[in-house]
């Protein structure tokens, strides 16, 4: 039976449990809310401490706007979906799996001060640096997209981004916390590539806190960790759980298209890997998430198949990411006929998937993306701003991409004439 707090928690419209126990730190090195809350920064760690920062004046700001019954307004990639299509929001999620926490909540000054800092959920993305510029990224999450964009002359920032000015900032926040850590979410640029994310690994396995649910968004494009010869299989073999998101969005060329810098039969190839050690190894687990988008939207059926035919999925999990932003990519945009077409392939989707284990979560994923879809006619301007984007970023040009793409976009004369070339 749950708890009152825990109850209080779930029911909740208002509450969410991540400013309580979250540390949250993006690659340029603000200290966030969560990692679809951007907006908000709780602080900086190359000016304080990351402790610091999350108890800092806006960070019990935040959580007392929540305690006098307000979602703060930066948390609207919650709230949006919660109240325009129903589905389960991030907020919902995190509720649900940190629940056995819900004390903490009680445990908050009338100022938003924590009575009680327990870091049970970290989220650092040490560094950008990724080997993949993938069409609809940006510079802060991938330092070979800001490069491509700085060789462009569209952007002069950094291209490589470092969370830490010094290092041991974070390990003595890792090391004060170490008991506390219930899960570690691994994210990008690429973490397999990072020194760091190496590093914690065999800090975990050191101070003996192997039951520590890793969690990971990877491009599995590379499966040695780090820039050591050891392969990251052997280090997740010595976890008691570990869940492996692989960023997949198609296969073959366009897949090489929209993750620029792949290489399709490599990333086949590791997930063969990362499949069969799931077998051998009962914590590990392999979820295929494809980010949906315009570009693929047709092709997800097309994709289950081919996982399915070359044996890279087995039992593993289908969980389609919806992209909502930059919102020129995303599938509101599709023309009604296109539209049409994407809810035929993944009604045939829900149908092939029916009877595996992914059946009901895939199905009712694919219910809040089609809802997503249609609350939205396409915009013209979007599509000229993807087309526009496409010519820019990709070798093939926009025709082409939007061609291997099966799309036709817009019913508008306009946009059709532009898209024909007359
Ligand atoms: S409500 Fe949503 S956006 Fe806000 S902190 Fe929680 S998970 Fe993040």
């Amino acid at each position: 039976m749950k708890d009152d707090a825990a109850q209080e928690l779930l029911s909740s419209k208002h509450l969410c449990i991540l400013p309580w126990l979250h540390a949250a730190v993006w690659t340029d090195g603000r200290v966030i809310p969560c990692c679809i809350n951007q907006d908000y920064v709780f602080g900086h760690t190359h000016q304080s401490g990351l402790d610091e920062a999350l108890d800092s004046p806006a960070a019990n700001a935040f959580r007392v706007e929540m305690l006098r019954g307000r979602l703060p307004a930066s948390c609207y990639r919650c709230s949006q979906p919660e109240a325009e299509f129903g589905s389960l929001s991030y907020r919902q999620d995190m509720n649900r799996r940190f629940q056995h926490h819900a004390d903490l909540i009680r445990k908050t000054d009338s100022d938003g001060r924590r009575q009680v800092r327990r870091s049970v959920y970290l989220d650092v993305r040490f560094s950008n640096l990724c080997n993949l510029a993938c069409i609809m990224c940006d510079e802060v999450n991938s330092s070979l997209f800001a490069q491509k964009e700085r060789a462009a002359g569209r952007y002069d920032g950094p291209t490589l981004r470092r969370a830490f000015g010094k290092p041991e900032d974070f390990w003595k926040f890792f090391d004060d916390h170490i008991g506390e850590f219930e899960e570690i979410y691994f994210c990008g640029g690429e973490p397999i590539l990072l020194a760091e994310h190496e590093d914690l690994l065999k800090r975990l396995i050191r101070a003996g806190r192997t039951q520590v649910h890793l969690r990971y968004n990877t491009n599995l494009t590379r499966l040695a960790a780090g820039s050591s010869s050891t392969s990251v299989l052997e280090l997740w073999a010595k976890f008691e759980r570990v869940s492996v998101q692989a960023s997949i969005d198609a296969y073959g060329e366009l897949a090489t298209i929209i993750r620029r810098g792949s290489d399709w039969r490599q990333i086949e190839d590791n997930l063969r890997a990362v499949h069969q050690l799931s077998r051998n190894v009962a914590g590990v687990s392999l979820v295929i998430t494809p980010t949906v988008q315009i570009l693929n939207a047709l092709h997800l059926l097309d994709l289950y198949r081919h996982l399915r035919s070359v044996d890279a999925l087995g039992d593993s999990m289908v969980s389609p990411n919806l992209l909502m932003f930059p919102s020129h990519f995303s599938i509101q945009n599709l023309s009604d006929d296109d539209k049409q077409r994407v809810v035929t392939a993944w009604d045939q989707l829900a149908g092939l998937a029916n009877q595996a284990p992914e059946g009901a979560h895939l199905r009712s994923r694919l219910t809040e993306m089609k809802a997503y879809m249609m609350l939205q006619a396409s915009r013209e301007e979007e599509i000229l701003r993807l087309r526009s984007w496409l010519d820019q970023t990709s070798a093939q040009g926009a025709n082409e991409v939007l061609k291997l793409a099966g799309l036709r976009l817009s019913n508008s004369p306009h946009a059709n004439a532009q898209r024909d070339g007359r």
